[in-house]
């Protein structure tokens, strides 16, 4: 990784906020890639960060070893012209890795399953969207309200942002029309969803179809992203089988993650039958551009003064910090509140509609430091986060006392990989207060095949210029993966 900005270059590009202001189409080379933060959520209203340098994606996708590589154009992979239209307006220049080699396996026909994995910010997203897309027919009013292409996500934030990325990805599709299904209170509840494609969490989709507020019968496609955290027995295994059974037979099912444990791989073998499968080794998955770093406290208590020292780094860009649990969440936040500090917090435990708020407050960058749990470790794509803290070490919860405490990898790398997205550069801090927890790190060292480098906390003056020496470079250089 190079502290230098990258000079010269047709392809330069700026890190910088989605020009809300103008329409999507207008956006000129500029302006970098959009964010999951698009303009009907209020979009990211970002002031623009003083240590902005110019930087090249370009340069990172010319790089054989990055997972943003491509040796095609979107224009190669027999897109709709007006899907290319949206692109362009996203300021999608090349396609990456997972998207150049997902696309023609997710839009052959006949449609065959998909099984696909790659790293943390690297456009999975796109990949699934634009086969979407391509599929559905929108050429009848009558079709552009019937449900053909299902995609379920874990939460109610994650289905909010994919919808945002249709809705951009799709602007120049007529009559495109997008439905939510995510719980929402009496008032707003739909009486029938009709939209060509149905954005959703499990359980509200489950109910819609049963209800008959939406017709499943003349689905294509059903697209499960962070299929392995949607298919895991622990989790929302079981009512992703039910909603399954409730599509046709023949249904196309395609599973998007960065991480797919084998014993969640065997599920995954099952919903999506005779699947082609885009994998990686567990030595891939760390994206370089995420420095990850750990710090020693001293006690529980300590982890907490520690936090409010990292204040002011904390808000040089974005941060989210990861606690446990949904009371230690809203504990830290009214301390740091207490004290004068402007922090949000989003946990499972609060009402839809004000989850809505925070999330959209984040993303606008009125919020900058975000405390939460896991609801928000995985998916949610917001360029501006250049740190992530892990206040608790994820951890698998553990049955039975006595036994050694077991870190839970794939957390881990999806709670640091909200940073660092799409060559972007971050920095992830973990807090260490015992023997046990400076075990859980190494098992995730061990793991991933990666260094954490502890942080001396003698000096702060010494640990502000380490980090902003990394998050001023804005973009990784140089090569991702081993
Ligand atoms: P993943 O799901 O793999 O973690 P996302 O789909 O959320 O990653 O994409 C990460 C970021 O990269 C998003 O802000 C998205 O807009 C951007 N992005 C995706 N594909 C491209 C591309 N081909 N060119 C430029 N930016 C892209
Ligand atoms: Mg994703």
């Amino acid at each position: 990784m190079s502290s230098e900005a990258p000079s010269g270059g047709s392809l330069a590009d700026r890190v910088s906020k989605p020009e809300d202001s103008q329409p999507a189409a207008e956006t000129s080379v500029e302006n970098a890639q959009t964010d999951g933060a698009v303009q009907q959520q209020g979009g990211s209203d970002l002031q623009e960060p003083e240590y902005t340098v110019e930087v090249k994606l370009s340069d990172l996708q010319a790089d054989p070893n990055n997972p943003l590589f491509s040796v095609k154009n979107f224009e190669d992979l027999g897109l709709d012209p007006r899907i290319l239209q949206g692109l362009s307006a996203m300021n999608f220049r090349k396609p990456s890795k997972i998207q150049e080699r997902a696309l023609p396996l997710l839009m052959g026909n006949p449609p065959k399953n998909l099984v696909g994995q790659s790293q943390s910010g690297t456009g999975k997203t796109a990949a699934f969207v634009l086969n979407v897309l391509s599929r559905i027919d929108l050429s009848t009013e009558q079709l552009q309200k019937t449900p053909q292409a299902l995609i379920l996500a874990p939460t109610r934030e994650l289905a909010r942002q994919i919808v945002g990325v249709i809705q951009v990805m799709g602007q120049f599709l007529e009559g495109l029309n997008i439905g939510s299904a995510i719980p929402a209170d009496s008032s707003s509840r739909p009486t029938r969803l009709e939209a060509a494609v149905v954005v959703g969490t499990p359980g509200t989709v489950q109910e819609m179809i049963k209800r008959r507020i939406m017709v499943a019968a003349k689905m294509k496609v059903v697209v499960l992203d962070e299929a392995d955290n949607m298919l895991d027995q622990q989790g929302l295994g079981d009512q992703c089988i039910r909603v399954k059974a409730l599509l046709p037979r023949d249904i196309q099912v395609v599973l998007f993650s960065a991480t797919f444990p084998t014993h969640v791989h065997q599920y995954a073998a099952k919903f999506a039958p005779n699947a082609n499968e885009l994998t990686l080794q567990h030595d891939e998955l760390t994206v370089e551009g995420i420095k990850q770093l750990y710090l020693d406290c001293a006690s529980e208590e300590d982890k907490y003064r520690t936090l409010v020292q990292l204040y002011g780094l904390l808000t040089v860009g974005s941060s989210i910090i990861f606690v446990k649990t949904r009371a230690s969440a809203a504990e830290i936040e009214r301390r740091m509140v207490a004290e004068g500090h402007t922090v949000a917090s989003l946990t499972g435990g609060i009402e839809g509609s004000q989850r809505d708020q925070i999330i959209d407050q984040f993303r606008a960058g009125q919020a900058k430091v975000l405390i939460t749990t896991n609801v928000l470790a995985r998916g949610i794509d917001v360029s501006t986060v250049s740190m992530v803290i892990n206040y608790d070490i994820p951890e698998i919860h553990q049955q039975r006392p006595g036994v050694e405490r077991q870190a839970d990898f794939q957390t881990y790398l999806h709670r640091i990989g909200r940073t660092g997205r799409f060559g972007r550069v971050g920095v992830s801090i973990s807090f260490v207060s015992n023997r046990e927890e400076w075990n859980m790190l190494n098992q995730i060292q061990k793991y991933f095949n990666t260094d954490i480098q502890r942080i001396d906390t003698k000096d702060w003056d010494e640990v502000e210029d380490i980090i902003k020496k990394t998050i001023k470079n804005t973009r990784a250089q140089g090569t991702f993966g081993r």
